[in-house]
């Protein structure tokens, strides 16, 4: 199947590494300029330097996706520096995880405005745009805790569930506009969010991956790839499972 996204532009957040790296790449790889957004600065110019050394368009912005409007003003930033934005990847995410009964209510509060106000802020901000140009791809970075939960994530279990009614949500208003919003939802991806995981709790996460082994960046970028893009032209307000099988 060819997939080209020759003259889209593309805004992706936590683009500074991980999956978000590994989606800006493959997104500009199809052919689409790409608005780098990351917490520092450092990693956002990396992955935007890696894109325009490979002879496509990007550009780097420091921001934090819980800073409304630190992410209106960005956004703005972005259509001036492209003149458009076609895709809106909220990638960017955390986790501050703990059993319930000593979760500091400041870990339930960090977790769910980057994860999820996040995302409502940047498709606020964007929302107008797309409204305007009569088109528009919005993909969601959720993950199957949000379809399954796990203990001691309530906090990230929450913001990912959220993230699913969001996109719903915004697939059934903007679907006349022809604005298409989808989710995605990874299983366990190598990146430095899992990294941190010990070797028991590894295997007792491979026990329920039938696929048994963890997933790679690209497998979740490939797929974004074709969300952005002509061919998932009609799929919107959908979860899909990236995830060797853990949840079906
Ligand atoms: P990661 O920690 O490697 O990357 C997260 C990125 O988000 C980083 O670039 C970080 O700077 C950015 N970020 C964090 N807080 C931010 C903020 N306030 N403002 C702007 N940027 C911010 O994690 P990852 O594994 O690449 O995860 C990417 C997304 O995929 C996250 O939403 C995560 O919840 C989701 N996910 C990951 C896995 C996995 O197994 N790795 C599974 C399911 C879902």
């Amino acid at each position: 199947m060819n997939i080209s996204l020759e003259g889209k532009v593309a805004v992706v957040t936590g683009a500074g590494r991980g999956i978000g790296q590994s989606i800006a790449l493959a997104l500009a790889q199809a052919g689409a300029g790409i608005a780098c957004v990351s917490l520092t600065e450092k990693n956002a110019k990396e992955t935007a330097e890696r894109i325009t050394a490979a002879g496509r368009k990007a550009k780097a912005y420091a921001v934090d996706v819980a800073d409304g409007g630190a992410v209106e003003t960005t956004a703005l930033q972005i259509v001036a520096d492209f003149g458009k934005v076609d895709i809106l990847v909220n990638n960017a995410g955390t986790n501050k995880d703990g059993l319930i009964m000593r979760m500091p209510d400041g870990d339930w509060d960090a977790v769910l405005n980057v994860n999820l106000k996040g995302a409502f802020f940047w498709t606020k901000a964007l929302c107008r745009h797309l409204i305007k140009q009569r088109s528009g791809k919005i993909i969601n970075i959720s993950s199957v805790i949000g379809l399954i939960g796990n203990a001691g994530q309530a906090n990230y279990a929450a913001s990912k569930a959220g993230l699913i009614g969001f996109t719903k949500s915004i697939a059934r208003e903007f679907a006349s506009r022809n604005i298409h919003c989808n989710a995605i939802a990874p299983g366990f991806i190598e990146t430095d969010m899992t990294g941190s995981l010990n070797d028991e709790q590894k295997a007792a996460i491979l026990k329920q991956v039938p696929l048994a082994r963890f997933g790679k960046p690209e497998n979740v970028s490939d797929l974004a790839v074709f969300l952005a893009s002509s061919r998932a032209d009609y799929i919107t307000g959908q979860v899909l499972t990236v995830d060797g099988g853990m949840v079906m």
